[in-house]
C-alpha cells in the first residue's frame, strides 16, 4: 500500500537534545503498551467480561513500536524503556519485540502478570530484557481468584520464581492495595518478598478501573501501609534517596538491612512533580498523563508516511502540554475513557 500523505502534523525538525515539558521537565521514560488483552481480569482493571478488544489491526506492530522507541532514544536520550500492556506475554513473538528493543542499549523492563514466565522468562532475558515489575495482590488463592477472577496463584507464584530463576534483575513485586479486600496481607507480602530478596512496592488503588465503582474509601493511604510495616518490620528513617531516575515509589530500607519496601502514593500524595514518563497505548496513541483526557496519534503519523521529524514533532507538542499532574479525589477531577488495561500501567 502507498504511503499516504501525511495530513496534520508539521515536519519541522526538533533540534533538542533533551525533551522537556512546559513545566521544565525532563522527559526520558517511555511506557509502551502493546497490547489491551489480558488472561486475568483484575477487578481494580477490568470487568469480568473484558473490554472491547482493539481490532489487530490497529494494534502498532513491532517494526512500529521499535521505530517510534528508536526516535526517542536517538533525538531525546530516552533511557528506560517499560513494555506493558494489557498483559504484554500474551502478544505473539513477544521475544521479538525486545530483540529489536535490546539495540536502543536503554534500561529495558516490563510489567506483568507473571502467568507465563515460566516458559518465557529465559528467552526473554535472553533477547534483551533487564528487569520485571511483577503484580502480586494477596497469597491466598481465594482471595487471588476474588480479585483476579482466575484461580492462577500458582503459575504466578511459578512466574515469580521463574523470573528471579533467569537472572531478571531486580524481580519487583507491585501490590495493589484495597481497603477490605486485601489490606491484611499487607505483612505476608512483605515477608514473602523479604524472603525471596525481591523489591515490593504497595501501590494506591486508582480511579482507573473501567467503571466499576472505584471510590475513595477504597483506597489505603500509603501513609497506613508504610505504618503498618514499621509496626511489624521497622523501617529506618527517611526515605531512601532516588538515584538518576525518577521513582514513583517512594522507599524505604528496613532496619534490619533485609531489603526496602516501596509505596507508590498516586491517589493521596501524587509525585506529579517529579513525573519524567509518556505512554503509548497499544494501538499507537501517546499520552502524555495516566489521567491524561487527550492524545496524540502517532500511528496516523506512521502509516500515513510521516518522517522522524514529523513523529518527533507530534511527540515534542504533546510533551510541552503535558500537564502539571492530576487531581484525583478534587471536584474537577474528570475520570479518562481508558481503564489502566487500555492505557498501559
Ligand atoms: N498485566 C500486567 C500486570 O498486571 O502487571 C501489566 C499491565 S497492568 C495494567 C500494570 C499495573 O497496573 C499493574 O501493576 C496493576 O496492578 C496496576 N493497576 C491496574 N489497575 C490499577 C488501578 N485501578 N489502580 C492502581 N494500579 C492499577
Ligand atoms: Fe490484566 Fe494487569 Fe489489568 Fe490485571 S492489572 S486485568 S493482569 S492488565
Amino acid at each position: 500500500m502507498e504511503p499516504r500523505e501525511p495530513k496534520y502534523y508539521s515536519s519541522a525538525p526538533v533540534e533538542s537534545s533533551t525533551l522537556v515539558d512546559g513545566h521544565g521537565r525532563r522527559v526520558r521514560d517511555l511506557r509502551i503498551s502493546i497490547t489491551d488483552r489480558c488472561n486475568l481480569r483484575c477487578t481494580y482493571c477490568m470487568p469480568a467480561e473484558g473490554l472491547p478488544w482493539l481490532p489487530r489491526a490497529d494494534v502498532l506492530t513491532y517494526e512500529e513500536i521499535a521505530r517510534i522507541a528508536k526516535v526517542c532514544v536517538d533525538r531525546w536520550a530516552f533511557d528506560a524503556i517499560r513494555i506493558t500492556g494489557g498483559e504484554p506475554t500474551l502478544r505473539a513473538d513477544v521475544v521479538s519485540l525486545f530483540e529489536l528493543l535490546a539495540p536502543l542499549g536503554v534500561d529495558l523492563a516490563m510489567t506483568t502478570n507473571a502467568i507465563r514466565l515460566v516458559d518465557l522468562a529465559v528467552p526473554l532475558r535472553n533477547a534483551g530484557l533487564k528487569r520485571v515489575n511483577i503484580s502480586l495482590d494477596t497469597l491466598d488463592a481465594a482471595t487471588f481468584e476474588r480479585i483476579t477472577r482466575r484461580d492462577d496463584l500458582g503459575r504466578t507464584i511459578a512466574g515469580i520464581d521463574a523470573a528471579i530463576a533467569a537472572g531478571l534483575a531486580p524481580v519487583k513485586i507491585n501490590t495493589v492495595v484495597m481497603r477490605g479486600v486485601n489490606d491484611h496481607e499487607i505483612l505476608d507480602l512483605v515477608e514473602f518478598a523479604r524472603d525471596r530478596g525481591v523489591g515490593l512496592r504497595f501501590i494506591e488503588f486508582m480511579p482507573l478501573d473501567a467503571g466499576q465503582g472505584w471510590t475513595l474509601d477504597q483506597v489505603v493511604p500509603a501513609r497506613e501501609i508504610l505504618e503498618t510495616i514499621d509496626a511489624a518490620f521497622p523501617l529506618s528513617g527517611d526515605a531512601i534517596p532516588t538515584s538518576g531516575h525518577v521513582e514513583p515509589a517512594e522507599r524505604f530500607a528496613f532496619a534490619d538491612g533485609r531489603g526496602d519496601v516501596g509505596v507508590i502514593a498516586s491517589v493521596t500524595e501524587p509525585f506529579c512533580g517529579d513525573c519524567d514518563r509518556v505512554r503509548i497505548t497499544a494501538d499507537g496513541r501517546l499520552r502524555t498523563c495516566l489521567f491524561a483526557l487527550d492524545e496524540s496519534d502517532l500511528r496516523e503519523v506512521v502509516r500515513s508516511g510521516g518522517s522522524d521529524d514529523d513523529l518527533a514533532a507530534v511527540i515534542a507538542r504533546a510533551v510541552a502540554g503535558k500537564w502539571a499532574g492530576h487531581r484525583i479525589g478534587n471536584v474537577d477531577f474528570i475520570r479518562p475513557d481508558r481503564s489502566m488495561s487500555q492505557i498501559g500501567g
